[in-house]
């Protein structure tokens, strides 16, 4: 089934304000969910418009899905749905906000049978300079949390029978009174009969022994943006631990880490590569040879180029990751002063001095050595 624009899930129109959404989300969230209305389909409607207010409501979220549709919400990286910076999914904020809002904070929380999204989990991977510039594809094998195959997340042993748990009549909690140094308190705990989940089977599933969930390797398939960096990341949407009675799995984000280059610097999209020159190539000037990040490219050494100069190679940099063009390379020359002369080219050096009006009083290359020596005495 094709998925259905988020705006219209709420009935909202594109321009909607937070507020707007709110409110929607609120009234549709009422009137859909499971504990209310049990009606055929309102489970699954009640998954869409959660899906929906969790993307529109948040503003990374949003922007993305404005500009990419469902690819960009869900972080597919080809459609270039990609927020680097966007750490608000940790914990999944906005979903708990909203319920505990109506369904009054704590209480929601003891509710066995509420909606709750699944936990996000994160994977980092290294990739390599070349693959962070260029951008690939991954496989990568997660150990995670799934769904049980055996009896489909349901908990009970398939053709065996589920009960409503008849000590705390399917809430999940019992209250008791206790004795403290205030009087008797009333207190809520957790039911120890079923743990809280308000229901009891005939006979648990013998894979997941009740739980719904069973921990799998799964590969996966990551692509690796072009043009990303050091510790930026991508959301796999629904790729984290599954949620609980029809609450939205988790995300699982990939965070990558990009292994430096023997060749070049990179400093956020701008590359840097340094490189030598003889005094004879900074003075007459030459055309050098230099490697880029598609090959190689040559550099033209005007005549008279001072060591340090930096060369701005514009556009050849990484491309921006969000789309924004590319960053430059820039070629940073250092003027090598030869460390042994033959006694021609010191003869010819000699010359070019007078030539230049110098006066030179010519000293070894172990100058220190020498220095010592003198202050010694000797
Ligand atoms: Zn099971
Ligand atoms: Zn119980």
């Amino acid at each position: 089934m094709a998925k259905r624009d988020y705006y219209e899930v709420l009935g909202l129109s594109k321009s909607a304000s937070k507020d707007e959404i709110k409110r929607a989300y609120r009234k549709l969230s009422k009137k859909y969910h499971p504990d209310i209305n049990k009606e055929e389909g309102a489970d699954e409607k009640f998954k869409e418009i959660s899906e929906a207010y969790e993307v529109l409501s948040d503003e990374n979220k949003r922007a993305n899905y404005d500009q990419f549709g469902h690819a960009g919400a869900q972080g597919g990286f080809g459609q270039g749905g990609f927020s680097g910076q966007d750490f608000s999914g940790f914990g999944g904020g906005g979903f708990e906000d909203i319920f505990s809002s109506f369904f009054g904070g704590a209480q929601r929380q003891r509710d066995p049978n509420a909606p709750r999204k699944g936990d996000d989990l994160q994977y980092t991977m290294t990739v390599t300079f070349e693959e962070a510039v260029f951008g690939t594809k991954k496989e990568i094998s997660v150990r995670k949390e799934v769904v049980c195959h055996t009896c489909n997340g349901e908990g009970a042993k398939p053709g065996t029978k589920k009960h409503t748990c008849s000590y705390c009549n399917g809430t999940g909690h019992v209250s008791v009174e206790q004795n403290t140094i205030l009087g008797r308190v009333r207190t809520q705990q957790v039911c120890p009969e079923c743990n809280g989940s308000g229901q009891e089977f005939e006979e648990p599933c013998p894979t997941c022994h009740g739980k719904g969930t069973e921990v799998k390797t799964v590969k996966l398939e990551v692509t690796v943006p072009e043009g990303v960096d050091n510790d930026q990341q991508i959301r796999l949407s629904g790729q984290g631990s599954p949620g609980e009675n029809g609450g939205p799995a988790g995300d699982l984000y990939v965070v990558f880490r990009v292994q430096p280059s023997d060749k070049f610097e990179r400093d956020g999209d701008d590359v840097y590569y340094h490189h030598s020159i003889s005094f004879a190539q900074a003075a007459l000037g030459d055309e050098i040879k230099i490697p880029t990040l598609n090959g190689q490219g040559i550099l033209t050494i005007p005549a008279g180029t001072q060591s340090g100069k930096q060369f701005r190679l514009k556009g050849k940099g990484v491309k921006n990751v969000h789309g924004y063009g590319y960053g430059d390379l820039f070629v940073n020359i250092k003027v090598h002063t030869p460390t042994k002369l033959t006694e021609r080219q010191k003869e010819l050096l000699k010359a070019f001095a007078e030539e230049s009006g110098e006066d030179i009083s010519e000293q070894p290359s172990n100058f220190k050595d020498k220095a010592r020596r003198f202050f010694k005495g000797d």
